[in-house]
C-alpha cells in the first residue's frame, strides 16, 4: 500500500501520545490527567442533556461556550468578548489550527527546546520552519532570547515537561519585543500556579493564549480547548476550522464545558489540593536525592543522579505505577510524574523507597 502514500506523509514524524493502558488497576501518573474527576455538576449536565436531541447537529460556533468563557474572564477582571474566543476539540486541535493559520510565515518561528513535543510535529505537518531556542541551565526560558522574531513565537507556560513558570512580566517583555509577530502562550497548566496572560489580551493584539479543560477542569475525555486573543487572530482560526470541521464541539461537550465554568468552587478546591500534593511530593523526592525542578504545573520533573530514569520507570511499572521518562540527549535521566491523589502520591513514594533502598 505504501505506493499510495504521498511524499509528504512519508516524511511525517507523528506525535506519540502517552500510554492509556487497557488494564485498570494501575496508578496512572503518566499523562497529567486530573486525579479527582470532573465536577459533579458537569456530570449532572451531561446526563441531563443525554436525550433524543442528540440526533441534531450541535451549534457549529459553540456560542454557549464562548459566552461562558467570556463571562468567566470578564468576571475575573479582563473583559473578553465572544469574538475574542475560539474553541476546538482539545487544545491540540486549537494548536493545529494556530500553526496552520497564524504561525506559517516566511521566517522561522521560535520555540524553546525543551517544550511540548507536539510543536515540531505541527511544523512538519504544515511545513512551518522553526528554530529551537535552548533553555537556560536551570531549565528556564530567557525572554532575551526571543527578541524580534519575524515568524512568530510559541511556548508553554508553565513549560512542559519541565513545569517551570515564566513570570507574567517576562511574557510581556516577549510581547513588547515582537509586536509584529504572533506570540502564542500555551497555558495548558496555568491554573496550577502563575498568572495567566489572558489579562494582557486587550493590550497586545499579537497575543494568543491557549487553555484547555483537560487538566485543571478534569475533562480530558471530552476534548475541549480554547484560545483567547484579538478578534483578527480568532477570525484566522475560525477560517481554518470552517474549512476543516464545521462541528468540532459535540453537544454534550458544550453542556459539560458551560457547567464546568459555572462551578468555580470545585475547580479551585481540586486545583489547590493538587498543588499541595505537588509541593509535598517535590519535598519527598528531594529527600530521596532527586533533583526536582520547581514546578508550577500538575506534574514534577525530576532526575536522580545515581539512577537511570528508564530503569526507575520500569521498576515503578513492576509495582503497577506508570510515569513518563525521557531519554533524549537534553532531558535524559528525567522522570515526569503527574500528581495523583494523596494516596497515589504516597504509594509512589513507598515504591521509590523500596526501589532506592533495597533491603
Ligand atoms: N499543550 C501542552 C503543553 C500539553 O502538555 C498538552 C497535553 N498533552 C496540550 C497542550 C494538549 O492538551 P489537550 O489537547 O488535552 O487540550
Amino acid at each position: 500500500m505504501s505506493q499510495f502514500w504521498s511524499s509528504i506523509v512519508n516524511t511525517l514524524t507523528p506525535y506519540v501520545p502517552g500510554e492509556q493502558p487497557k488494564i485498570s488497576n494501575l496508578i496512572k501518573l503518566n499523562t497529567n490527567e486530573n486525579p479527582y474527576g470532573p465536577s459533579p455538576k458537569v456530570l449532572e449536565a451531561i446526563k441531563a442533556h443525554t436525550d433524543e436531541s442528540l440526533r441534531l447537529y450541535p451549534d457549529p460556533n459553540a456560542d454557549e461556550i464562548k459566552d461562558a468563557i467570556s463571562a468567566y474572564f470578564t468576571a475575573k477582571g479582563t473583559p473578553v468578548q465572544r469574538d475574542q474566543v475560539f474553541v476546538g476539540n482539545g487544545s491540540d486541535e486549537v494548536l493545529a489550527h494556530t500553526f496552520q493559520a497564524l504561525l506559517k510565515q516566511d521566517e522561522p518561528i521560535l520555540f524553546p527546546d525543551i517544550s511540548y513535543s507536539f510543536y515540531p510535529v505541527y511544523c512538519g505537518l504544515y511545513q512551518v520552519e522553526y528554530k529551537n531556542i535552548p533553555l537556560t541551565d536551570t531549565f528556564e526560558i530567557n525572554p532575551k532570547d526571543y527578541r524580534q522574531s519575524n515568524g512568530g513565537i510559541i511556548f508553554p507556560n508553565p513549560n512542559a515537561p519541565t513545569g517551570r513558570l515564566l513570570a507574567l512580566e517576562a511574557v510581556e517583555d516577549i510581547l513588547k519585543n515582537n509586536s509584529k509577530s504572533v506570540v502564542v502562550v500555551d497555558e495548558a497548566y496555568i491554573d496550577f500556579g502563575g498568572q495567566s496572560a489572558v489579562s494582557l489580551v486587550n493590550q497586545y493584539n499579537n497575543l494568543l493564549v491557549i487553555q484547555t479543560l483537560s487538566k485543571s477542569r478534569s475533562l480530558a475525555g471530552i476534548r475541549l480547548g480554547y484560545a483567547i486573543g484579538h478578534p483578527a487572530l480568532i477570525e484566522g482560526l475560525e477560517r481554518v476550522k470552517n474549512s476543516f470541521n464545521s462541528y468540532p464541539i459535540d453537544k454534550l461537550a458544550i453542556k459539560a464545558t458551560v457547567a464546568s465554568f459555572a462551578d468555580e468552587v470545585y475547580f479551585e478546591q481540586t486545583c489547590a489540593r493538587i498543588v499541595r500534593s505537588r509541593d509535598l511530593l517535590s519535598e519527598q523526592l528531594t529527600a530521596f536525592g532527586f533533583e526536582v525542578i520547581p514546578s508550577s504545573a500538575n506534574f514534577v520533573f525530576a532526575k536522580h543522579p545515581e539512577h537511570n530514569a528508564e530503569a526507575l520507570a520500569l521498576a515503578l511499572r513492576d509495582r503497577s505505577i506508570i510515569v513518563r521518562y525521557f531519554n533524549k540527549p537534553n532531558i535524559d535521566q528525567h522522570l515526569r510524574i503527574s500528581i495523583g491523589t494523596e494516596d497515589e502520591c504516597q504509594a509512589l513514594i513507598q515504591a521509590l523507597r523500596e526501589i532506592l533502598t533495597p533491603s
